[in-house]
C-alpha cells in the first residue's frame, strides 16, 4: 500500500507549526510515506507570511515550506505536492489541484468572498475538502458547515482532540452523500500522521482528487492525542 498525507503544515508557511518543510519531508519518509501534500494556512488563516512586498512576493514566501519540502523529497524519494488551507470565519477548506503559478495569476483572491473563491477554484479544476468540520475549540465560535462549497469532508483529522468530532464528521458526510478523506493536520514532530492509503501510488494531485471523488479511499486513522 502507498501512504499519502493530505493535510500538513510547515513553519515557513504556518505560524502555529514547528516543523520546517525539510523536517516534514524527512519525518514522513521515515514513517514509510510515499507522498505528502503541504497545506499551509492561507493568508486568511494563521499564516507565517506577515511581511511581504506585493502579491508575487507574498505568494513566493507562502510557497517556501512546500518548496523546501519538495527539494528534500526529490533527494530522498518522497513525492511532495502543493495544497493550501483556506479559512472562512473559523471554517477551513483544504484546496487541491492549484499551484504557485495559479496563485500568482490570481492577485484578486483576497478580495473574493468564500463563495467566489470556491467557484473560481472549482471552475479551474481544483477540489475542496472541508477540514475538521465538527471541531470544537476555544478559538472557534461556532460550527460552520460549508455544504455548498466543499466537494468532500475530512472525516478523520489528527488534530482533533476528541473522537466525537471525527465521528460527527463521518455522520455528516454520510447524511449528505459526500466523499470522505482523512488528514493529520500535522504541525509538530509529536503530531499524528494520517492521510490515505492506496493500492496504486498517487503520482499527481489529480490522482488524489480522483481517489477521493471516486469514493472510499482507505483512511489512515491512528488514535488521537486526547486533550
Ligand atoms: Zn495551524
Ligand atoms: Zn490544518
Amino acid at each position: 500500500m502507498y501512504l499519502c498525507e493530505t493535510h500538513l503544515h510547515t513553519s515557513e508557511g504556518s505560524a502555529c507549526a514547528s516543523m520546517s518543510g525539510a523536517q516534514q519531508a524527512e519525518s514522513y519518509k521515515a514513517a514509510g510515506y510515499d507522498a505528502i501534500f503541504v497545506t499551509d494556512h492561507f493568508f486568511n488563516g494563521n499564516t507565517a507570511v506577515t511581511e511581504f512586498d506585493g502579491w508575487q512576493d507574498r505568494v513566493e514566501k507562502y510557497c517556501r515550506g512546500y518548496e523546501n519540502a519538495r527539494a528534500v523529497g526529490e533527494r530522498i524519494g518522497l513525492k511532495v505536492f502543493f495544497g493550501l488551507e483556506y479559512s472562512y470565519r473559523g471554517a477551513d477548506l483544504l484546496v487541491y489541484g492549484i499551484d504557485k503559478e495559479w496563485l500568482k495569476s490570481h492577485d484578486e483572491i483576497m478580495s473574493l468572498s468564500c463563495e467566489q473563491f470556491c467557484g473560481l477554484v472549482r471552475a479551474e479544476g481544483g477540489y475542496l475538502v472541508q477540514a475538521h468540520p465538527f471541531r470544537q475549540a476555544s478559538y472557534l465560535r461556532e460550527i460552520r458547515l460549508l455544504i455548498n462549497y466543499a466537494d468532500a469532508v475530512e472525516v478523520y483529522n489528527g488534530g482533533n482532540r476528541r473522537q466525537e468530532y471525527n465521528d460527527r464528521a463521518m455522520w455528516y458526510a454520510q447524511q449528505f452523500g459526500m466523499p470522505i478523506t482523512a488528514g493529520g493536520d500535522n504541525h509538530h514532530s509529536s503530531d499524528v500522521k494520517s492521510g490515505v492509503m492506496s493500492e496504486y501510488p498517487i503520482n499527481t494531485p489529480q490522482d488524489y482528487i480522483e481517489l477521493v471523488r471516486n469514493g472510499s479511499p482507505k483512511l489512515i486513522t491512528p488514535p488521537l492525542h486526547a486533550g
